[in-house]
C-alpha cells in the first residue's frame, strides 16, 4: 500500500510537502504530490550530476538531427501561434538542442538566440546552421531583464531540477507583454492513462517531472503569467506504441518471441524496428491504429502546448 513520504523539497507547483509513491519505471521511482497531483522522480540525480550528464552529451546531437525535418514544420506552427500575440522581435529558445527553432524563427523575421547545455548540440547548431547558440542555462547566461519578446521551451521544462525557478527566470527575461511557449509530454493524455508507467513517450530517465495540463497551468499562473491557450497534439505514427502496449499488458516476452529474439536475450531497438518493417499487423498498430484526430480534438494528446503572456 502507498505510504506518504514527507521530504524537504516542496512541490514546485503547489508548495505542498507530502508525496506518495506513484510508480517505478526506467530504473527510477516516481512520487505524486498529495495536494496537486504533480509526479516527480523521487531518486533524481543531484543537480550537479545532471549538469555533467547533459554536458557529457548524453542528449546527443545525432538524436536531435533525426527529428530536424519534422521539427522544422512543428516550429513553424509554434512560431505562427506566438506571432498571433506578439510580432517578431527577440526570440529565445531555452534548451534549443541543435537550434532548429532558431532557423525557423530567423526565416520569419525574429532575432533568434538559443541556450543549450549539451556541448555537441551547441557545436552542431553553430557549425551546421550558423545560428546564435550559447552553452548554458538561463541561470548562467546573464541575459538582461526584459530583453526578450518570446521564449520557447520545447521539451525542456520536464528536464530541469527546479521548474519553478526556471519559469521565474523566463518571466524576468521577458519584456512586459512577452510570450512564453511551453511544449512537453502530457501525463494527463490518453496514452498516459492507457499505458500508465509504460508511457514511453513521457517517462524516460531524463524526465524529472510529469506534468499534466492542470499542473502546468497552475505553475505558470503562480509564476505571474496569464495563460493564453492550452492545446494538445497527438501523433498517429508512434513506433513505440506496440512495445508500450505489450509492457502495459504483460506481453513483452510474447512480443520478443514474435520478433525472433533468442531465448534469454531481450529486444534491442534494431530488432524491434526490423520487426515493425516486416510484420504488417505490428506496422498497423504503430502507424494507423491511434485515433490521433479524436484524441487531439478532445484535448487528450500526448504533447502539451501552453502559451502564456507576461502582463504588460
Ligand atoms: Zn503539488
Amino acid at each position: 500500500m502507498s505510504v506518504a513520504t514527507t521530504t524537504t523539497e516542496p512541490c514546485p507547483v503547489c508548495t505542498g510537502s507530502t508525496f506518495a509513491p506513484a510508480y517505478a519505471a526506467v530504473g527510477h521511482t516516481f512520487e505524486r504530490c498529495r495536494d496537486c497531483g504533480l509526479v516527480r522522480m523521487a531518486d533524481a540525480p543531484a543537480p550537479n550530476g545532471l549538469a555533467d550528464f547533459y554536458a557529457a552529451d548524453r542528449a546527443s546531437a545525432t538524436t536531435a538531427e533525426q527529428d530536424h525535418a519534422a521539427n522544422l514544420a512543428r516550429f513553424a506552427t509554434i512560431l505562427a501561434a506566438i506571432e498571433r500575440i506578439r510580432r517578431p522581435g527577440r526570440f529565445l529558445d531555452v534548451g534549443c538542442s541543435i537550434g532548429t527553432s532558431l532557423l525557423v524563427a530567423q526565416q520569419r523575421g525574429w532575432q533568434a538566440m538559443g541556450l543549450e547545455p549539451a556541448a555537441a548540440a551547441v557545436a552542431h547548431a553553430r557549425q551546421q546552421f550558423g545560428v546564435d547558440v550559447r552553452q548554458g542555462t538561463l541561470a548562467t547566461a546573464g541575459l538582461a531583464k526584459g530583453s526578450v519578446d518570446a521564449v520557447l521551451m520545447h521539451h525542456t521544462l520536464e528536464h530541469v531540477p527546479a521548474p519553478d525557478r526556471v519559469l521565474a527566470e523566463v518571466f524576468d527575461v521577458l519584456a512586459p507583454g512577452g510570450v512564453m511557449y511551453q511544449s512537453l509530454p502530457n501525463h494527463g493524455s490518453w496514452k498516459s492513462r492507457l499505458l500508465r508507467e509504460h508511457f514511453g513517450y513521457g517517462i524516460t530517465d531524463e524526465h524529472l517531472w510529469h506534468f499534466s495540463t492542470r499542473t502546468l497551468r497552475r505553475l505558470v499562473e503562480r509564476t505571474g503569467f496569464r495563460v493564453q491557450s492550452v492545446a494538445t497534439w497527438s501523433y498517429r505514427q508512434d513506433p513505440r506504441l506496440l512495445w508500450d502496449l505489450c509492457g502495459r499488458f504483460g506481453k513483452r516476452a510474447w512480443l520478443e518471441r514474435k520478433a525472433g529474439v533468442p531465448a534469454g536475450q531481450s529486444m534491442d531497438v534494431a530488432t524491434y524496428i526490423a520487426f515493425l518493417g516486416r510484420a504488417k499487423w505490428a506496422h498497423f498498430v504503430c502507424n494507423r491504429l491511434w485515433p490521433q484526430r479524436l484524441c487531439r480534438w478532445l484535448g487528450g494528446g500526448e504533447d502539451l502546448h501552453l502559451i502564456a503572456q507576461k502582463p504588460a
